[in-house]
């Protein structure tokens, strides 16, 4: 039987989203004599490949690489902003599709817009970059070296503060912001600032998202030891003696499977289908889906009634429809312990609420304001997996079984309060009260696989995420995160990978000496 796989490698990374390509690029860094093989159950929809698709500029071209990203739901209809869905529809943002069904456990929350994407790059390709630093009890703890870590992720992401510094008005939001929120804050690192995003500008002045393909970079690129097989799905971890021994992988070109053999597996398959990976393969710790969480997140916004068009700022937007233009200047305000909420200000291209044909809206004057709230977590909240049911690829269907706890609710009341002083204090309120967004809708499911300083029954993984019950797995992604974080937690979740994929190398290192 031929097949474009190998039969063995060093290293085998399931996805190619942000985490796994840390791996790759870590890897290609410290072990460049290791044999990677990364498998991507979605298609290649961008060049080079897991790049950003807002970086795509034809709009036709873009829309086409969102749908080709939304798995079995290509076809299925999208919205911009999920906030601007209040019928109780359930829709998907662009690039993304929807778990089908078991989203809502009769009697509980659930997740009604629990989403995912299968593309090269994963969710990476389609996401607002926003990269802000953890902070108090959002902090892993028993981690050391946490702030070095989160310092390389900022180097693989490729953070910036100031993508959007010549934004109009962004000075001007994010010090009407201060004056509301600094008073009360001693920290100066928990004053309103600058998001740091993943987001630079070219030498020729153009901006430029990171996706995966930033996060491998040049080094991964040229290792011609690393190869990257999209419409592949891991359908299992194999395991001899209890330890990592390879893949199950089947081609969706061709319809059939395959054993990659390797010392090291990677499981970088996102929030959640990493856990399901991690079932099919019988890999099933008490911990395995449990504490799951996601952010709550309240949204509203406010217009800049007091200011004027600057001469050098066209009324268009100079980005393609559907992106961040380069009015979009985006401040922060950080999470704190008594303010659990992470707030993410931007300003938008148009009103989210219709404004009057006489009303022309000053380019950077709309702002749009996010509160992401962090959960209580509960070992109850979890997803599961079926041993009769199937999904869309075949693999072991989810339930997610979820819900809000009274301090949940409170915490939600305080966001929706700070969130109409915080419109307020930038300018003119848009619209009556914030809105709750469905759950599911921040896209950061956390938990599924936490890590734990040891084995004590409530993690999957230890420090370097390295799966308790199964050495030489490793597993990747925000799922990894311990903690209950309000901030968007990519940065966090690649922070984790650094620390696992140099295990990986040092264990190589080890071996060949
Ligand atoms: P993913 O990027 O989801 O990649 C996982 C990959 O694994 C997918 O491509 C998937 O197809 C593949 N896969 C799954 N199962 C298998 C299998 N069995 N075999 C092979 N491949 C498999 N985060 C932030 O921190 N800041 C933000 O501002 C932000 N904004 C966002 C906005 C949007 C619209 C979206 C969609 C997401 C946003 N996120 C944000 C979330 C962010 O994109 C994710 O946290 C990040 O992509 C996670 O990286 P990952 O590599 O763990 O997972």
């Amino acid at each position: 039987m031929s097949t474009r796989y190998p039969a063995e490698v060093d290293v085998t990374i399931v996805g190619s989203g942000p985490n796994g390509a840390a791996y790759a690029r870590i890897l290609s860094e410290e072990a460049p004599d290791a044999v990677i093989a990364m498998f991507e159950v979605g298609p290649a929809v961008s060049d080079p490949l897991g790049s950003h698709v807002k970086n795509i500029l034809d709009v036709d071209a873009r829309t086409l690489a969102q749908r080709s990203s939304q798995g079995p739901a290509a076809a299925a209809e999208t919205v911009a902003d999920p906030g601007a869905v209040k019928a109780g529809a359930r829709m998907a943002r662009p690039g993304t599709y929807l778990l089908e069904g078991g989203y809502q456990a009769e009697g509980e929350d659930g997740m009604p817009v629990v989403a995912f994407s299968s593309n090269v790059g994963g969710m990476g390709a389609h996401w607002t970059a926003a990269c802000p630093r953890p902070g108090g009890s959002e902090r892993i703890a028993f981690l050391p070296d946490l702030d070095e870590l989160l310092a390389e992720a900022d180097r693989l992401l490729a953070v910036t503060t100031d993508a959007f510094e010549q934004a109009p008005f962004t000075a001007l939001v994010r010090e009407r912001l201060s004056r509301a929120v600094d008073p009360h804050r001693a920290d100066p690192a928990t004053h309103v600032q600058r998001m740091p995003l993943a987001v630079h500008r070219r030498e020729d002045g153009r901006l430029v998202w990171s996706g995966a393909d930033v996060v491998l970079g040049d080094v991964t690129r040229a290792n011609e030891r690393f190869s990257l097989f999209d419409e592949s799905l891991v359908t299992r971890v194999l395991l001899e003696d209890g330890r990592a021994a390879g893949v199950e992988v089947r081609d969706l070109r061709t319809g059939e499977s395959h054993t990659v053999r390797a010392r090291f597996v990677v499981v970088a398959a996102d929030g959640l289908r990493t856990a399901q990976v991690l079932y099919a393969s019988g890999i099933r710790p008490a911990a395995l889906g449990r504490m799951l969480n996601d952010q709550s997140q309240v949204v509203f916004a406010a217009r800049l009634t007091d200011v004027s068009a600057p001469h050098d700022v066209q009324g268009g937007s100079t980005a393609a429809a559907g992106t961040i233009s380069e009015q979009s200047g985006v401040s922060w305000v950080p999470f704190t312990d008594e303010e659990p909420w992470h707030g993410q200000v931007m300003q938008l291209d148009a009103s989210p609420i219709p404004l009057a044909d006489d009303d022309p809206v000053v380019p950077g004057s709309i702002v749009g304001l996010g509160l992401f709230t962090a959960k209580d977590l509960q070992w109850d909240d979890r997803v599961e997996f079926s041993d009769e049911e199937v999904d869309g690829y075949g693999m072991p269907a989810m339930r997610i079984r979820y819900r809000l706890t009274p301090r949940d609710h409170e915490v939600l009341d305080r966001a929706r309060a700070q969130i109409v002083e915080l419109a307020k204090a930038v300018g003119e309120p848009l619209g009556d009260r914030p809105f709750t967004m469905p759950l599911g809708a921040s896209l950061h499911y956390q938990g599924a696989t936490r890590m734990g300083q040891t084995d004590d029954g409530r993690s999957v993984c230890g420090p370097d995420s390295e799966v308790w019950q199964a050495p030489g797995v490793f597993v990747a992604g925000n799922n990894v995160i311990p903690t209950s974080t309000a901030c968007n937690p990519t940065l966090t979740s690649v922070a984790l990978a650094i620390r696992g994929a140099r295990r990986i190398a040092a264990e190589l290192a080890h071996s060949e000496s």
